[in-house]
């Protein structure tokens, strides 16, 4: 099993964190030792002070496959979550100034949180999905997937060109704006559309 992420997919999160908006997706990965399940406890990491949420739209791949073609891509994930990229945003700094990979800042043990999946129906319309997080009852990122640069068609797709997809990978679709610090304490919760289906208490 692997879980995949996506990079810089909303405009509006690639500007507030200062970069350009990419031309094709930007793909990173967590090994199988990321997953948090929902409703466990998170426990804060000790190697950074500085750890955000990122809240992003999660989907279960369900069929395996290599290059696969946009048109196809519907066929080949059945299943959508609301998750969390946790990110040590002090370490990844200190990575990207070097130009060195990425894990220590995302890949970490429970980096990857995920919510309960929801099946995709032909009636859902997946250019128009809303999702957002709410850090102790507050909400702090909303986004709607008809703002992302590359449709989860595309991101199926340019992964599948570099990496053979499997029944049950995840694929985390990228974050949009309000990415923020989370503490000790604090209550994160995930909601697609109105309904709450990621709870995760940071210890
Ligand atoms: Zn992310």
């Amino acid at each position: 099993m692997k879980i995949f992420c996506i990079g810089r997919n909303y405009a509006d999160h690639a500007k507030e964190m200062g970069s350009d908006v990419p031309v094709e997706p930007i793909i990173f990965m967590k090994p199988k030792s990321a997953l948090v399940q929902n409703f466990t406890p998170f426990y804060y990491p000790e190697f950074t002070n500085e750890l955000h949420y990122e809240c992003e739209l999660v989907v279960r791949v369900s069929k395996n496959g290599k290059y696969i073609q946009d048109k196809h891509a519907s066929n080949y994930y059945n299943g959508i979550s609301v998750g969390i990229d946790f990110t040590a945003r002090d370490i990844q700094i200190q990575l990207k100034e070097k130009g060195l990979p990425w894990e220590k800042a995302k890949s970490f043990d429970n980096s990857a949180a995920v919510g309960k999946f929801i099946d995709i129906t032909p009636a859902l319309n997946k250019k128009n999905i809303n999702f957002s997080l709410a850090k102790n009852k507050e909400v702090v990122q909303k986004g709607n997937s008809g703002s992302m640069i590359f449709t989860i068609d595309q991101i199926i797709a340019n992964i599948s060109n570099y990496f053979s997809l499997n029944i049950g990978d995840l694929i985390f679709t990228g974050t949009p704006a309000g990415v923020g610090e989370c503490m000790v304490g604090d209550l994160l919760e995930g909601y697609l559309e109105n309904d709450p289906i990621l709870s995760l208490e940071i210890k």
